[in-house]
């Protein structure tokens, strides 16, 4: 249970004084629900109030802190005009401008003759100072109501600065006296401060230079979390390793053979290699924890494939878990002829299978009867027995958490299964210890077998007409495109709308008096799935031969035939997610291209991504590009990675430390397996602190 030092900082943001729930909404938006969310938002800036001048020596465009006395208030004489007040040190007058504001509130915090200190932006106008409606309005008397340094953190609409700065404010006051767990030589030798203090520096900048990853302060935040990442990683896999020995698998290799002699084609090296290393990992007491890493479409199925034959050859049954049912019907039909060749009995079992059906499965699985089982996340249902599970391969693996990513391998009875995971984002080294610990990696690098390179070309929006041009010649001899819109959660009604009406526009546009009739189908992750598989097979059958989709085609979708890809608003793609819908196109026999349209504005990074997609198709390239680009925590999507935790630490900017805690990790729980000492308990604090209760759940003692 999560210990009560930190029950005041899981508390609701409601909880603090002078948040409603109307603000309570918008801050859970921006940092989270909890006044802890709120205490790990760092500032982004830092608004510096400590410039003083006189009136007469104020630079104009700075934000100066003036001490003033009211003069006089000059209403508008019409309603569209400013109301003014002026006001005058013994330098110089300046008008205070305000739009739309009440007169009698102005009166009230600005009466005649009251002297006031006013901090907010100088402007000059035609020779005469304004300052336009000054952030803040005290009394002299009263100047520490505001800071001279104020921190600014992330704003949403309908959310301003100084509510949500008071918010911060609050919840960090409300922190306790935390213990120290990091080791006293450590923070010494680096010249850290205690929790509390370091907390306090981050959240109260004075300038520019306190918001960079390399202060003190929040290299220690930021050590905090990622130890607590190395351990939490750590503890979850001594959890599912202990008391389950892995178990050898030698394999026979007669049914590996077979299959291999029902390929269409033979396995390239890389491939090989990476089976080699599966089967060598398999072959040992230790249990296998191994990422396979490749790009989209590189053949990591069939390696997956030919290592549950191994399993099955011991007499073992094999799992294969994947994202979504299309994606399950897929690897089902891919693999069916091998399986059938090999003679290996296979099933399916989704959410979709319901009643008998299900229930014949299951016993099917229990009694030994299935050999290899392809499934979604129903595979992790409790009913869902296995006789003797000895290899769990999870595809596409980021759309699980790490928890259910190990959760399956658990269903091995007696000895704990093999797990072998895919992922088709190439994950640039420095990510990977953080997402997956000390995982073993076997890469497939190199152009997917059987690919041709896609023509990628960027263009403006302007030439829109153009494209759809050629997009009618191209779809009347035949071809088969896809027309990607972006769908992002923050503007999600508006972008299904433009999904939509672009599907209205390219129907008309594409419609007669085109030479063939040429349908376009929409595709949209707020359809029911059933509608959105039906959208996906006319694509696949040709009965449509353009799709326009949000982005939910990038999880797997294989269409041979689709040789264009358009990406529109590329600009707001990610570098990962657009290669990715490249890898869509190019996998069958004809010649393929990838048009990536941008709208403006199109900002620096947006075209260095541009450029880097038409310069490069390699995906390992493409993912350290990214990550430079970007910074980590956007680079697999938050919620893909396992980084969805971090909240101050930057994996790149703060690699090195990275390095440090896993290592420290390692060492804790080499003398402490359970923390019981002193500073495990303090340990245990900062992993719930980081929300990192599932491993805390793992240890022995409580
Ligand atoms: P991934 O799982 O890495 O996305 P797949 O295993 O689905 O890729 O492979 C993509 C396609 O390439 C499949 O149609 C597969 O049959 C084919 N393929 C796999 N390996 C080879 C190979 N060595 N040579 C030719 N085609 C291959
Ligand atoms: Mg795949």
């Amino acid at each position: 249970m999560r210990p009560a030092i930190l029950f005041p900082l899981f508390a609701e943001i409601r909880t603090l004084a002078g948040v409603g729930p109307k603000l309570e909404k918008l801050i859970a938006k921006v940092a989270g629900p909890r006044l802890v969310d709120l205490v790990f938002d760092l500032p982004l800036g830092v608004v510096d109030r400590s410039y003083r001048p006189s009136l007469a020596a104020a630079e104009p465009g700075r934000i100066a802190t003036v001490e003033v006395m009211v003069l006089d208030h000059l209403p508008p004489r019409i309603k569209s005009q400013p109301y003014k007040v002026r006001v005058s040190d013994e330098t110089a007058v300046m008008e205070l401008v305000y739009f739309r504001a009440k007169a009698d509130w102005l009166m009230e915090i600005l009466p005649l003759g009251a002297r006031r200190i006013l901090s907010g932006r100088i402007e000059k106008f035609k020779d005469r100072l304004q300052m336009a409606h000054p952030d803040y309005v005290v009394a002299p008397e009263e100047i520490a109501a505001f800071a001279l340094h104020e921190p600014v953190y992330g704003l949403t609409e309908g959310l301003t600065a100084r509510p949500m700065a008071k918010a911060v404010r609050g919840a960090v006051e409300r922190v306790p006296a935390m213990p120290e767990w990091q080791d006293p030589a450590f923070v010494k030798q680096r010249g850290f401060a205690p929790f509390n203090a370091a907390l306090a520096a981050a959240h109260n900048p004075v300038h520019d230079d306190d918001l960079s990853p390399q202060t003190p302060a929040r290299q220690r935040l930021a050590y905090d979390e990622l130890l607590a990442n190395q351990l939490a990683l750590l503890m979850i896999r001594a959890h599912l390793r202990e008391g389950k020995k892995g178990r050898p698998i030698a394999g026979t290799g007669l049914l590996k053979a077979k299959a291999m002699a029902a390929l269409p084609f033979t396995l390239t090296d890389p491939q090989l290699q990476a089976l080699a290393e599966i089967e060598q990992d398999m072959a040992s007491e230790k249990r296998m924890l191994r990422l396979l890493q490749g790009d989209v479409g590189s053949g990591k199925t069939i390696v997956a494939l030919l290592a549950m034959l191994k399993a099955v050859e011991d007499g073992l049954q094999a799992a294969l878990m994947a994202p979504t049912e299309l994606l399950v019907r897929q690897h089902l039909a891919s693999l069916e002829p091998y399986a059938r060749a090999a003679g290996v009995r296979l099933a399916s079992l989704t959410g979709r299978e319901k009643g008998a059906g299900r229930e014949t499965t299951l016993a099917k699985l229990a009694a030994g009867e299935i050999d290899i089982l392809i499934g979604t996340h129903a595979l992790f249902s409790e009913d869902v027995v296995f006789k003797n599970l000895g290899l769990a391969v999870v595809d596409e693996q980021h759309r699980f958490g790490v928890h259910q990513r190990m959760q399956l391998q658990s269903k091995g009875k007696k000895s704990a299964a093999d797990v072998l995971v895919m992922t088709a984002t190439p994950i640039p080294r420095t990510l990977a210890l953080t997402a997956y610990g000390d995982m073993d990696v076997s890469k497939i690098t190199g152009r997917p077998p059987g690919r041709k390179p896609v023509e990628t070309r960027v263009m403006s929006a302007d030439r829109l007409d153009e494209l759809i041009a050629h997009l009618r010649t191209a779809l009347d001899r035949g071809s088969r495109a896809y027309w990607v819109c972006p769908l992002v959660e923050e503007s999600e009604k508006i972008d299904l709308a433009a999904a939509q009406d672009r599907a209205v526009m390219l129907r008309q546009a594409l419609g007669p008096p085109s030479s063939k009739k040429i349908s376009v189908g929409l595709v949209h992750g707020k359809m029911k799935a059933t509608e959105r598989d039906a959208a996906m097979l006319a694509f696949k059958t040709g009965e449509t031969q353009m799709l326009v989709a949000t982005t939910v085609i990038e999880v797997g979708v294989d269409v041979p035939e689709a040789t264009i890809m358009v990406v529109e608003h590329a600009e707001r793609f990610g570098l990962a997610q657009l290669h990715q819908l490249r890898g869509r196109v190019g996998r069958g026999t004809g010649k393929s291209s990838c048009i990536l349209v941008w709208h403006e504005p199109l900002g620096e990074t947006a075209k260095a991504r541009l450029k880097t997609m038409r310069d490069t198709d390699d995906g390992f390239v493409i993912a350290e590009e990214d990550l430079r680009l970007r910074g980590p925590g956007e680079v697999l999507g938050r919620r893909q990675s396992g980084l969805e935790e971090f909240r101050m630490a930057d994996p790149v900017a703060h690699a090195d430390l990275l390095g440090i805690a896993h290592d420290d990790a390692r060492l804790v729980l080499a003398r402490d397996p359970d923390l019981i000492s002193p500073r495990g308990a303090a340990l245990r604090v900062l992993l719930y602190l980081f929300g990192r209760d599932e491993a805390v759940r793992y240890l022995r003692t409580g």
